[in-house]
């Protein structure tokens, strides 16, 4: 007797293809027939006529990883359909911490993970303790804390020493169970690092037959180089690379969408193993301190926060906020487009504008954001109005671009509830089968759903996800398409998405009629293991 007979649904099945009418039965944590009209008897029936049933959502790119320790029920994801988060993202990792260096992770990592308790643990230790969690997680290990690790916050290169050092920490995670590396490129300490150092980690990846994922240098002023550097990596050492959340960020480079999709288009054509991924919003979010020149944040935190009260220091920011806009986000119109998200010691700014910061206290905008920066201690995380419209849904509707959100698994109660974070953590895939889908001409609900399933799934070399096919994993979603839409808003962000009825992890329903049934059937899924399945 199977476990499931999911009966009547519109089954679309993440290829691309268009929908159908067919059960789909579920026996044992896989898919065990996909069939027009199923005699298969199952311990339990759900209807979904008028429905659609898809593979579980691939979430590609977040940060989940900060919150799923604290809310493994991965609320503000799963009910949106997602079922794997592909979490360590930008460089970013908790682990490994080695001795005496958790305190500088923790102090780094405190605009992103504010909430989570920081430990020593190598990555070994990290893997077997990760918590049972809803939905399935990869986990990746991240280059700005393998610098970390070794150089510290130094802006300079790594000795053969430190390389050696990171080269050894990367292996060690990788056959702990880490799906790849990622890296953070447009800020320190990852920014430091130059091609060969990069290119020397590949070469580990490569023999491990892992993965290279990479919030690139820039997304600004030079995202073309930025684009050209990460699929050098792919060129050099035949490494699957997956470039992160593209976007065009700064007025000065809106319109660019497509010429950088054609030329990640044509390396795709070349063979390279070149693959993208974006969220469908033109806002982005980031420790407001990124928005700064590079050199502000040389030798770490605390030397931060004393550079930034220098007027100095102020004066050659505001030369070069001049001159080129924005680190990493080119020019804004103004500070107004800048509004605090999560404040930890401020926290009655959240939601408030720089610019409307800078006017009640009457001084000059820069002068606000260094002023903010110091009081909050370098934690302030802001949200960016940076992105045409035009270039976001040029972007997102292209055929090879895959979904992540880059956001954490959060929930409306307890202490990830807290504070303004970006709807997207709430929305992306909401947004991405509903809006998207709904408005004329942008994308077809199987195109939709092929980008983050059946599209997600070989960007990340994974064999049995990402479809509805005998015998693959069993992650389900089932969902009413005329009703699924985010509901969080900037003002409101804490908000789950509707529409979605069923979800099912590893042949487990963790999403019944709406709500969560409190079921952790998700894993981590080590590369090894998927592989050899
Ligand atoms: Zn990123």
């Amino acid at each position: 007797m199977d476990d499931l007979l999911i009966r009547g649904g519109h089954l679309i099945d993440g290829t691309g293809a268009p929908g159908r009418e067919s059960d789909l039965s579920v026996h044992a944590g896989r898919i065990a027939a996909v069939e027009r009209r199923s005699a298969r008897p199952a311990r339990r029936v759900i209807d979904a006529r008028g429905l659609v049933v898809a593979p579980g959502l691939i979430d590609i790119h977040t940060h989940s990883d900060f919150t799923l320790p604290l809310n493994p029920r991965a609320e503000s994801k799963i009910r949106q359909g997602v079922t794997l988060e592909v979490v360590g993202n930008c460089g970013f990792s908790a682990a490994p911490a080695l001795p005496g260096r958790a305190p500088v992770l923790r102090e780094y990592l405190a605009s992103s993970a504010p909430w989570l308790p920081f430990a020593e643990t190598s990555f070994a230790d990290y893997v077997t303790g990760f918590p049972p969690t809803s939905v399935n997680v990869i986990l990746q290990v991240g280059h700005h804390t393998l610098r970390i690790m070794t150089a510290g916050m130094e802006a300079r290169p790594v000795t053969a020493d430190e390389l050696a050092t990171m080269e050894r920490l990367l292996a060690e995670a990788l056959a702990a169970g880490a799906w790849g590396l990622s890296s953070g490129l447009f800020t320190a300490p990852g920014c430091y690092a130059d091609a060969a150092e990069i290119h020397a980690l590949a070469r580990v990846l490569r023999r491990h037959g892992a993965a290279y994922a990479s919030h690139i240098r820039d997304e600004a002023n030079h995202v073309d180089a930025a684009v050209a550097e990460a699929i050098a990596v792919a060129e050099a050492t035949g490494v699957h690379v997956q470039i992160a959340h593209l976007k065009l960020s700064g007025v000065d480079n809106w319109g660019g969408a497509a010429r950088v999709l054609d030329t990640i288009a044509s390396a795709r054509r070349r063979g390279l193993p070149v693959d993208c991924d974006a969220y469908p919003y033109d806002t982005a979010t980031n420790p407001l301190r990124n928005l700064l020149p590079r050199f502000v944040m040389d030798g770490g935190i605390p030397a931060m926060l004393e550079r930034l009260q220098r007027r100095d220091v102020r004066d050659r920011i505001r030369g070069e906020i001049a001159r080129q806009g924005l680190t990493n986000f080119g020019r804004i119109p103004s500070w107004d487009v800048v509004r605090v998200a999560v404040s930890p010691h401020l926290p009655q700014e959240a939601g408030r504008t720089l610019g409307a910061i800078a006017r009640r206290r009457d001084v000059d905008p820069l002068d606000a954001v260094c002023d903010f920066i110091v009081a909050d201690r370098g934690e302030t995380r802001i949200l960016i109005t940076s992105m045409s419209d035009e270039d976001v849904h040029q972007i997102v509707a292209a055929p090879f671009v895959t979904i992540g959100s880059d956001g954490h698994a959060l929930a409306t109660s307890g202490v990830t509830g807290q504070r303004k974070p970006h709807p997207r953590y709430y929305g992306t895939h909401a947004r991405l089968l509903g809006p998207y889908v709904r408005e004329p001409g942008l994308l077809t609900l199987p195109a939709a759903i092929h980008k983050t399933t059946g599209a997600a799934a070989p960007a990340l070399g994974l064999r049995h996800r990402g479809g509805l096919r005998e015998g693959a994993a069993a992650d389900v979603t089932v969902f009413d398409p005329a009703r699924i839409a985010e509901r969080g808003t900037y003002d409101e962000p804490h908000q789950y998405a509707v529409g979605v009825s069923t979800v099912v992890v590893n042949g487990e329903v963790a999403i019944d009629g709406g709500d969560h049934t409190g079921a952790l059937a998700g894993r981590v899924l080590r590369r090894q293991a998927e592989r050899a399945a």
